[in-house]
């Protein structure tokens, strides 16, 4: 396994874990569907929608956003509207992070599922989607 793809189990172990506590009551509701409103309106506006039903509701769609974080980019960092504005902010000059989050537009659940680093100086890398 990749360092890359062992970070993801991870955050997926991180992710079921928080996921078992909510549902044993040990952990609030309210204590993780408290995704900001920025974070609701580009859920609802740019997400990529899953075929995952939230674990927290089970009734929302899980859907992916992305934001990407770097030099020259807003403090709060930019969350690309469509794949090929992604792709665009991943082949910049300067390196970039990329935050994936899921998040639960009917809930406000959302936690991170996968950090990546992209862009940077004569680096070629595979479009990462
Ligand atoms: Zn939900």
């Amino acid at each position: 396994m990749s360092p890359d793809v062992s970070a993801q189990v991870e955050y997926r172990i991180v992710r079921n874990g928080v996921v078992r506590e909510v549902e044993r009551g040990r952990i609030l509701k309210t204590d993780v569907c408290d995704a900001h409103p920025e974070l609701l309106r580009a859920a609802r506006n740019v997400g990529r929608p899953t075929k995952e039903v939230c674990p927290i509701c089970d009734e929302g769609r899980l859907v992916k956003v992305t934001f990407v974080f770097g030099a020259k980019l807003p403090a709060g960092g930019r969350c690309p509207g469509t794949a090929a504005e992604l792709k665009k902010l991943c082949r910049r000059p300067e390196p970039v992070l990329c935050y994936e989050v899921e998040v639960c537009p009917d809930c406000a659940w959302h936690h991170l599922m996968r950090k990546y680093p992209a862009g940077g100086p004569k680096v070629r890398r595979k479009a990462v989607l």
